[in-house]
């Protein structure tokens, strides 16, 4: 799964067959387990240990960074379903842009936390590089 139109539709299957847009809802429902640590640098983390995915979230975000962390960590744990570890450092668009499968946990993300009506072009539309600035722009976000 790759590109932005079937990232798009699959996000929106989740939403319906759930009824919720809250990733970490969404994460209980899909029986992933949500954990917290104080990273120093770390946001999240999604891991795979024995056939159970967990979410670790730093808790010295605030709520709206955490909603995006555990969304951008569901997107990794429902699109790339391996053994691999994901980590989220320091959010920056360089480091994003290393990495595919960052960018699909990012526009899994976006898909799921951002309602259609907000903004005004068509989400499966939006860039790399774009949903890449919703995102920073909502992390960064105090409150
Ligand atoms: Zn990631």
């Amino acid at each position: 799964m790759n590109d932005s139109q079937s990232i798009f539709k699959y996000t929106n299957e989740i939403i319906e067959r759930y009824k919720t847009r809250n990733p970490f809802t969404l994460a209980a429902l899909l029986d992933i387990k949500i954990d917290y640590k104080p990273y120093s640098i770390l946001k999240g983390h999604y891991l795979k240990v024995a056939d159970r995915k967990y979410i670790i979230i730093n808790p010295n975000l605030n709520y709206q960074e955490q909603l995006i962390v555990c969304a951008h960590e569901l997107g990794h744990a429902l699109l790339h379903d391996d053994s691999e570890a994901h980590s989220l450092m320091a959010l920056s668009l360089s480091n994003m842009d290393a990495d595919q499968k960052e960018r699909e946990a990012n526009r899994f993300a976006v898909s799921l936390l951002v309602k259609p009506e907000k903004i005004n072009k068509e989400i499966c539309d939006l860039t790399d590089n774009e949903i890449e600035k919703i995102v920073l722009l909502n992390i960064q976000k105090v409150g």
